[in-house]
């Protein structure tokens, strides 16, 4: 069969306005949405059903056709792109987006792979529930992204990871099988289960390197009575982390959101957003993010807020701090964290590294980072936030101020092995939150044991023998 002849096929199988051939109509689903990479396919095809990817896989799985699947394209590891080969297909779910059911009494949803993740908490809050996963691409993301890489986001701190919140998971495997299925053809989702390996958990965080996530039945939670957001200026990592212990002992499991934000990301979002302002009149080094969410009510949250903030003053560990009086002004503060990929994406390329290590080591880890990158490279900016709550950095490097893109892209090799050099020496993860894709696919050599990284081919080689399940990603 010739390339025409698989285009042809796949049609029958999903129908041919679903199957893209021609170059404007894949160009969206080619580039990763960082623009580092662009790849070819021989089709971007759109199943609308379970059984539509299972026939589809069976296709390529009896031609040895590579397979790339993809949902939002929001990841940032280059994960959902193919290679320039051209002999690959793109397996978009995005037409597989529906609720399939939502149970209150289990506190569950069901949902297709393709539903994009504010969907999902929108379905939860009209049955007063929540779904806990936030993360700034949720209007684009989509449930089978965020499993496939267990996307984290700002809800970890209290509610965990994409895997902590998923119940059950079907999943057609890479010679097409349809696995994780009731007898009655509903999703499995028991909180308990104790029946030998846990499946689920080999294909979240897999990045499609081991079988297409087709469906997931997803953890609700009661809907908090009351958020209430704050804003608090501080001047060092190590005032945050004291703030963070602090807000712990004072707030228990109301506190769902904890995040760094360094003055020059929050400078990089006023220019680029200009409605979205810092609070204060002064500049000060470091801003905290924090929420609380209460089963009470507002006065409730807000008062547990005003006496944090009090006592962060009174010892010293704040230097100001503002707190949201309104829906509107606390959308405002997470304007300004949630604009930074964004704002940074604008200001030009920029060196990205997305890292975790123990939280009670994360200032120490930022002081000797930083010590290091300018005695090496004078000049060049850093531009830190993340979720410090859950000692995950978005630790990004920008180029010194007059230096041209291309100087300072030269420089990404020798940044990054610094960088996660010093992950290492602090005993962290190069990849906290993104996953691998083809991004960090060499460099995790370094750092992963041999061990380790032998069992994860056992593993591939076990579910995926004729390796057609997105090559060159993740190993
Ligand atoms: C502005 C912005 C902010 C972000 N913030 C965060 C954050 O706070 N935390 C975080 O973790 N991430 C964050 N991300 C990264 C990204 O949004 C998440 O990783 C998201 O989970 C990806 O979902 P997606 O549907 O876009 O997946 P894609 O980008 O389409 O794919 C991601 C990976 O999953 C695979 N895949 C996709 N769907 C399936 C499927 N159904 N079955 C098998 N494999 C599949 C792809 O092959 C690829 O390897 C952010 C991204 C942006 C642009």
């Amino acid at each position: 069969m010739n390339q025409s002849d698989h285009q042809a096929a796949l049609a029958a199988i999903v129908g041919a306005a679903n199957v893209l051939t021609n170059a404007a109509d894949q160009a969206a689903y080619l580039t990763d949405w960082r623009k580092h990479y662009t790849g070819r396919a021989m089709a971007i095809v759109r199943p609308g059903s379970t059984e539509e990817v299972a026939a589809v896989v069976r296709h390529c799985a009896t031609h040895g056709i590579a397979i790339v699947p993809q949902g939002g394209n929001t990841g940032m590891a280059g994960g959902a792109t193919p290679d320039t080969s051209g002999q690959a297909i793109v397996m978009s779910l995005t037409r597989m987006n529906r609720i399939r059911k939502l149970d209150v009494t289990d506190n569950s949803i069901t949902v297709e792979a393709g539903c994009v993740l504010a969907t999902i908490q929108q379905a939860a809050i009209n049955v007063d529930r929540l779904f806990p996963l936030s993360l700034a691409s949720e209007g684009s993301c989509t449930i089978g992204g965020n499993l496939s890489s267990n996307a984290g986001g700002t809800g970890v701190l209290r509610y965990g990871n994409t895997r902590d919140l998923c119940l059950g998971l079907e999943v057609v495997t890479a010679n097409g099988d349809i696995i994780g299925a009731r007898a009655d053809g509903e999703v499995r989702g028991l909180r308990k289960d104790n029946t030998g390996y846990d499946l689920k958990d080999l294909f979240i965080g897999a990045e499609g390197t081991l079988g297409i996530i087709t469906a997931a039945t997803l953890k609700l939670y009661p809907a908090p009575r009351a958020r209430v957001t704050a804003f608090a200026a501080l001047a060092t990592p190590r005032a945050a982390l004291q703030l963070l212990t602090l807000a712990q002992q004072r707030c228990g499991a109301t506190l769902t959101a904890f995040e760094l934000i360094s003055d020059l990301a929050i400078s990089l979002v006023e220019r680029h957003y200009p409605p979205h302002r810092s609070p204060f009149a002064v500049r000060h080094p470091y801003a905290v993010l924090m929420e609380i969410s209460d089963h009470e009510d507002e006065a409730h949250a807000t008062a547990m807020l005003e006496g944090l903030m009090e006592q962060a003053l009174e010892d010293g560990l704040i230097d100001d701090a503002a707190i949201a009086q309104s829906l509107s002004q606390s959308d405002d503060l997470w304007q300004l964290r949630e604009r930074v990929s964004e704002a940074q994406a604008m200001e030009g390329k920029n060196i990205k590294h997305d890292i975790s290590v123990p939280i009670s080591r994360i200032a120490d880890f930022i002081e000797t980072t930083d010590a290091l990158i300018a005695a090496a490279w004078p000049g060049v900016c850093m531009v830190n936030f993340g979720h410090l709550g859950d000692g995950n950095l978005h630790y990004n490097v920008s180029p010194a101020s007059g230096e041209t893109e291309a100087a300072f892209m030269a420089k990404q090799g020798p940044v990054n092995k610094l960088v996660y050099d010093s992950v290492e020496r602090f005993g962290g993860s190069i990849s906290a939150e993104h996953g691998l894709g083809q991004l960090k696919r060499e460099e995790i050599l370094r750092y992963k044991p041999a061990t380790e990284v032998a069992l994860m081919r056992t593993i591939k080689a076990a579910l995926d023998p004729q390796g057609i399940m997105n090559p060159g990603k993740v190993l």
